[in-house]
């Protein structure tokens, strides 16, 4: 059970009790109804926002591995017992298939709610981090679908970003410039595991060799 659950049956709970209390000595305490009501439709809002993001992202994720079991959001009280530095994580089952869905970080997953939802104009110029976020999503999806180097899980994902971030909204030339601003400011720099020199164009990781497209 995690934190949140236990906030909301505690929450709901002091309710109930301080409704049955008033009702019985006929005065009902509101300002102490109203202390507890508030932060429990907040926390409710917030869960429906957070669930309404990850049916969004499970199935772009979905789009790339067909059958799996999409994406999970980090909430708040899951941060405080996180200590990984992966933006986002699948775990795998004894015989390599995925076990169960995708974690993305809770500050990853916010990034990739706040590109969803930025304007048409705003997508023009993402933040670097909305862009990361993206590519995190259509990195996961690319090990859900049972890829497992991470150099050529990166690979393939970068030639996915366009038609995950047009999933996300984009139109088709602000797909592809985020997949290029992926390629040429973030790709550079992540660790030498995550790069192999198989990855350019017309090389074997090419999904569409012997054409100019690339990524
Ligand atoms: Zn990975």
């Amino acid at each position: 059970m995690g934190l949140r659950t236990v906030v909301v049956v505690a929450l709901a709970a002091w309710l109930g009790w301080l409704l049955a209390r008033g009702i019985l000595r006929r005065a009902v305490p509101w300002i102490g109804i109203a202390v507890i009501a508030v932060p429990l439709v907040a926390l409710f809002w917030t869960e429906r926002q957070w669930v309404g993001a990850e049916q969004r992202f499970t199935a772009i994720a979905r789009s790339i591995a067909p059958g799996s079991a999409g994406v999970h959001c980090q909430r708040l009280g899951e941060t405080f017992t996180y200590a990984g530095a992966d933006l986002g994580r699948v775990s795998y089952a004894e015989d390599g298939s995925a076990d169960g869905p995708a974690m993305v970080t809770y500050e990853t997953c916010q990034h990739l709610s706040d590109y969803w939802r930025s304007s048409a104009a705003e997508k023009d110029a993402p933040p670097l981090e909305q862009v990361i976020a993206v590519h995190v999503l259509t990195h996961e999806a690319r090990h859900l679908a049972g890829d497992r180097s991470e150099s050529e899980t990166e690979c393939r994902a970068m030639q996915s970003d366009a038609d995950v971030a047009q999933r996300l909204g984009a139109t088709p030339s602000q797909a592809r410039a985020l997949a290029v601003t992926y390629l040429i400011s973030v790709h550079p720099r992540m660790p030498v595991a995550y790069r192999t020199t198989d990855c350019r164009p017309d090389g074997p990781l090419d999904r569409t060799p012997r054409d100019r497209l690339w990524p």
